[in-house]
């Protein structure tokens, strides 16, 4: 059974092998904390929440560290504090604010069903200390060390021109980028593409003591610093949002590899694809921009949450309403069928699918007692377990049952399916193709079994029908006729 990733940097899929399987590593860059987030940051919240179910669960809960940082410093964050509490000292409004902003985003995030990353290190706790094996400003004093960083008016820029293959992730050659520069060149720099490590504080804003002079750090060195002190100098899974690869997820390889002298900071680099509004970008300036809690304000987070996963997340998807009210739809058949008071509703179409001509199950017309002696080798217990990963890595499991009540009564049988089709809509078949490892469904071959189980247990065609209910044909034909 195994996971295969897409990797940005290798541009292809490759069997994921962590580096010490009893220390599996996963950084996702986090949000920077001056206001309410934007829906699209819903998106890698999800994602690598999936992804982090999937591998507790492949290499067990304790063996995965997952780090996602809480970017404190920042201009942003500066303007709002200012705006905010204009009374108060600026250090003083800017803790307030993101400390605000910070519980905002973890009562957002947490409505949309995700775990909490195992550590949410702050910027700000990184920028200088000596109880952790690295921060912001030993990894820039290597850098000078080594001289791929260098000192001019009180900044510290890294020095592109001297890492050969700079550029190599966003596929970008430094001649290519110098040309097509936009950006201000700042007369302190020997080269335009150069980036800032460090720069000097203005009065009154945060700032920190180092070799330099007091000043704060640029926004990309703390994800390296933070990533090399708590996972370590090269670590297994880097994740974000497409929009990182250039220049933040670049700049981050650069002050890695050039600070630790190593080949990779990470072996795997995974993004995650826009979120378009109704089919334009979102954007503030478009005035189509929401936050997750104006969403959540009108929608359920296991709705967003499946409308999300709906979407290959490689793929941009197209945000709109319809989605949403799909999402809402597939899910309510789900707890409808679940609910034990629901009416039986046989579903003609389903039961063809399941017994009828051209046998997309292989069960045929056969009489259901042929059926269970034909294939006896899946035992319930088998069953069992695979329902149980179901629920727990479509992050539904709070909906109250566990493996043991799974199998005890005709509700959490019911709950039971109801997880195992979302699971097949999000992870199964096609949709989610860059992780391949589904328990359960990796085998399409498996979902017969349960199916035969259910006739063994005597379970009329109606109700079986009914667990399948609604979207059953559609998923059927998804997992596995695809
Ligand atoms: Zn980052």
């Amino acid at each position: 059974m195994e996971l295969r990733l897409y990797d940005t940097l290798a541009r292809e899929k490759r069997p994921f092998q962590p580096l010490d399987p009893n220390r599996v590593r996963m950084y996702v860059c986090g949000p920077t904390v001056y206001d309410f987030a934007h829906i699209g940051n819903a998106r890698p919240a999800i994602v690598f929440d999936v992804l982090f179910r999937l591998l507790r669960h492949r290499y067990g809960a304790e063996h995965v560290t997952y780090v996602r940082n809480i970017t404190d410093v920042d201009d942003k964050i500066n303007a709002r504090a200012a705006q905010e509490h204009p009374s108060l000292p600026l250090n003083e409004a800017i803790r307030l604010v993101t400390e605000k902003t910070e519980r905002q985003y973890h009562e957002d995030v947490d409505a949309l069903g995700c775990l909490r990353p195992t550590i949410e290190p702050r910027a700000t706790e990184f920028v200088n200390r000596n109880d952790t094996p690295m921060d912001m400003v030993r990894l820039i004093g290597r850098l000078i060390a080594a001289q791929h960083a260098y000192v001019a008016e009180g900044h510290v820029l890294f020095d592109v021109s001297s890492m050969p293959d700079y550029g190599k992730l966003a596929r970008r050659s430094l001649d290519d980028m110098i040309a097509g520069a936009r950006v201000e060149v700042a007369p302190y720099k020997s080269n335009p593409m150069d980036f800032v490590l460090w720069k000097p504080s203005k009065p009154g804003e945060p700032a920190w003591p180092s070799p330099w002079g007091m000043g704060r750090p640029g926004w990309h060195v703390e994800c390296s610093a933070m990533s090399a002190a708590l996972l370590g100098e090269t670590f297994d899974i880097h994740g974000g949002g497409i929009d990182l690869v250039f220049p933040h997820h670049e700049n981050e390889i650069a002050q890695s590899r050039c600070a630790f002298d190593t080949q990779v900071m990470a072996n795997y680099w995974m993004h995650n694809g826009f979120l378009q509004a109704e089919g334009e970008k979102m954007s503030k300036s478009l005035g189509n921009f929401s936050t997750i809690r104006e969403v959540l304000a009108d929608w359920q987070g296991d709705v967003i949450r499946l409308a999300m996963l709906s979407t290959h997340y490689t793929k941009p998807i197209n945000w709109t309403v319809k989605g949403l009210e799909e999402a809402e739809k597939a899910l309510a058949s789900f707890f409808d069928a679940a609910s034990a008071e629901a009416e039986a509703r046989p579903a003609p179409a389903v039961l063809e699918a399941l017994a009828g001509k051209g046998g997309v199950l292989g069960i045929e017309a056969a009489p259901h007692t042929t059926l269970t002696e034909r294939h006896p080798r899946h035992s319930i217990e088998s069953c069992m377990e695979h329902f149980e990963h179901a629920v727990k890595l479509i992050g539904i499991d709070h909906v109250g049952f566990g493996p043991d009540t799974m199998f005890g009564d005709h509700v959490g049988l019911h709950h039971a399916y109801a997880a195992l089709f979302s699971l097949a809509q999000v992870l199964g078949g096609k949709h989610y193709e860059e992780v391949e490892y589904v328990d359960g469904l990796e085998n399409p071959a498996d979902f017969p079994n349960i199916i035969r189980w259910l006739v063994k247990q005597k379970y009329p065609d109606e109700a079986i029908a009914k667990v399948m209910g609604g979207n059953a044909l559609r998923v059927l034909k998804q997992v596995w006729i695809h």
